[in-house]
């Protein structure tokens, strides 16, 4: 054997070891129920369809029948253990369904907050009872928690929060209530949420703040709510919040007090993959509505597509997306085989949202005057792709991350 084949197989036998891969093989084939969860969801958001979408994100009203027939089908809940309602699905599918939805033109922004964060923070790290209490309702889509993490201050440093939570004494040795203080910004969605889970600061130590997590009731006594308006086109609406005082009993404490920032950290990793997954999703309608738009759009001899000048952008666009895509397959399926998968969530939401900047753009282009007209409906989706490269982490604190802990260079902030 030539020493290039002997390396060949010694690579075969590595790509098909049981231990490496827990499949045993790569395949890059879509498993037969991914193909038919695809159809499925697609089936259910063609029914609502771009324009739905549309005038929803203009009247700034949420996509609530869309949300529910995806809830009664199962898909909401795809990733919440069977035993709550679920579907027994992991990571995988969940960016499956944010794809399909974002791919048929009806982006829903709180699968993110409330299907990927909530639901699986609260199936890792809650008891029992908050099991029992939320799970069901987020699988069947009928409950939405959202997320509250953003402080005006904090942004982006999220061990400068400065929302606390302090115990009130409790009776004997039995822990008491909490008390919630403080202000947090940019929250999705409250206004259709039965609660929220809020990060906050239980105490403090050389690294900043020791984070806790609690799940507050959105009509919690002293909670104030105050809409912040924002210039993108969404259905979904963002919130100041304020704490004043907010009393929520000993059992709204979700894990362990002060553990919150690793497990924080392990529910953002499926809010960047399901926002990866918007993203490639955005890119699809984008690139889709472009290519029949150019090539049918007449305005010299040839359909506009023959100008490499509209060709190429899309072509690029085409290779980012799905060049994202195969970095969401790796990262929801290193998340749901219990791997980490930080470095690989951060990597997806980065060329995820590159992409669908890429694709809105080239779209809006290649339909000239068109592209901004709200008969063609591509500026919602640039709005959202352009959120993308913002939220739920910003562009910026993934290239730091990846400089430090892929490059292994000093950190710079
Ligand atoms: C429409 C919308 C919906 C949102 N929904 C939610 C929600 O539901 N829940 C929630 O908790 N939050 C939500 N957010 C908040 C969002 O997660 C934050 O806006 C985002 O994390 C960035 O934080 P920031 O806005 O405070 O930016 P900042 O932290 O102030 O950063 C501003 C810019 O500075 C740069 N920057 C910052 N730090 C560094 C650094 N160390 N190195 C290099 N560059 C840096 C980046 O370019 C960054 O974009 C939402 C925001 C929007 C706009």
């Amino acid at each position: 054997m030539s020493t290039s084949q002997s390396r060949i197989q010694a690579l075969r036998s590595l790509v098909n070891d049981e231990s490496q891969l827990g499949t045993g093989r790569v395949d890059f084939a879509e498993p037969e129920e991914h193909r038919a969860l695809r159809a499925a969801v697609a089936g259910i958001a063609a029914k609502f369809g771009p324009r739905y979408y549309a005038e929803r994100a203009a009247a700034r009203r949420p996509c609530a029948e869309l949300w529910q027939a995806l809830g009664n089908a199962g898909f909401i809940g795809v990733n919440i253990p069977e035993e709550y309602g679920g579907g027994g699905g992991g990571l995988t599918e969940l960016a499956l369904v944010c794809e399909e939805i974002a791919a048929a033109g009806t982006p829903l922004l709180l699968l993110l907050v409330s299907a990927a964060i909530s639901a699986e923070m609260i199936a890792d790290f809650g008891t029992d009872e908050q099991r029992g209490t939320w799970l069901p309702g987020l699988a069947s889509g009928a409950v939405k928690v959202v997320f509250a993490i953003t402080e005006p201050d904090a942004g982006s440093n999220t061990l400068r929060i400065s929302t606390t939570a302090s115990r009130v004494k409790g009776a004997g040795d039995v822990g008491g209530d909490w008390v919630l203080n403080g202000t947090k910004y940019y929250i999705s969605g409250v206004d259709e949420a039965q609660a929220l889970l809020v990060v906050a600061r239980t105490g403090q130590d050389e690294r900043g703040g020791q984070l806790s997590l609690f799940i507050v009731p959105s009509d919690a006594p002293g909670l104030d709510k105050h809409l912040l308006p924002v210039d993108l086109l969404l259905p979904e609406r963002q919130f100041t919040l304020h704490f004043d005082g907010v009393r929520v009993g000993p059992d709204a404490l979700v894990g362990e007090e002060g553990k919150g920032f690793r497990q924080v950290f392990h529910g953002l990793n499926p809010e960047r993959i399901t926002g990866a997954a918007l993203g490639v999703g955005i890119a699809r309608y984008a690139l889709g509505a472009a290519a029949r738009y150019a090539a049918e759009r007449k305005v010299w001899a040839e359909p506009i597509g023959a100008h490499q000048g509209v060709a190429h952008p899309l072509a690029k666009a085409k290779i980012e997306t799905e060049l994202a895509a195969l970095m969401i397959r790796q990262a929801a399926w290193q998340h749901d085989h219990g791997q980490p998968a930080g470095e690989s969530s951060n990597m997806a939401k980065y060329a995820a949202a590159e992409a669908a900047i890429a694709a809105v753009d080239a779209a809006i282009q290649a339909h000239g005057g068109n592209g901004l007209a709200s008969e063609y409906g591509l500026i919602p989706y640039w709005g959202l792709a352009r959120l993308l490269r913002i939220a739920p982490v910003n562009r910026e604190m993934i290239l730091n991350y990846v400089a430090q802990h892929s490059l292994g260079l000093p950190r710079s902030y």
